[in-house]
């Protein structure tokens, strides 16, 4: 089954004229999941990779997966004033509006090989503000992966403008 055909996709959530494209359906999809986690993974099976960081919320599951595939660590990207160390933090971009994410100023090393995981890229706004943490401490970042991507929304664009690479199993127009 194309991994598309288990991605639910809700209409009006969470506000009227979003399509929300669900990936609940995905998780709870015993071969579904275990493909997107493979394919992911997939451009850095056999190379050296420190770590993997993950955005709250949903980037936690895919990442978490990613990170035990690739015997890399795992590093959590929160919303602000979640996480209990010393934290370093940006400012990101929303819809309307701006909101600060937060990660754990000890959690990357300078020079570590760390990529990126989320469900979905849209905007690229969060992305791009995960991206500034982590380089922030000295990471360099391999590629950033999404299960979707929504290329009209400009994204992928934004990050490769950051060099970036991006890699998307699923795309939605
Ligand atoms: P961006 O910052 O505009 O790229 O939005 C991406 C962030 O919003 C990611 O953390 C996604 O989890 C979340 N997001 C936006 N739209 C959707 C959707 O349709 N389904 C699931 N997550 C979404």
């Amino acid at each position: 089954m194309p991994l598309a055909a288990a991605i639910r996709t809700i209409p009006d959530y969470p506000k009227k004229g979003i399509l929300f494209r669900d990936i609940t359906t995905l998780l709870g999809d015993a071969r579904a999941f275990r493909k997107a986690v493979d394919e992911l993974v997939q451009p850095w099976s056999g190379s050296k990779m420190d770590k993997v960081a993950g955005m709250e919320a949903r980037g936690f599951i895919l990442g978490g997966a990613v990170a035990h595939q690739l015997s890399a660590g795992f590093v959590p990207i929160r919303k602000k004033g979640k996480l209990p160390h010393k934290t370093v933090s940006i400012s990101y971009e929303l819809e309307y509006g701006t909101d600060e994410m937060e990660m754990h100023e000890d959690a990357v090393s300078p020079g570590d090989r760390v990529i990126l995981v989320d469900d979905l890229i849209a905007t690229g706004g969060t992305a791009e503000g995960a991206i500034g943490l982590l380089r922030k401490m000295g990471a360099e970042i391999i590629a950033a992966c999404f299960v979707i991507d929504l290329p009209e929304l400009g994204g992928a664009k934004r990050l490769e403008a950051l060099d970036v690479p991006v890699r998307s199993l699923v795309t939605f127009e």
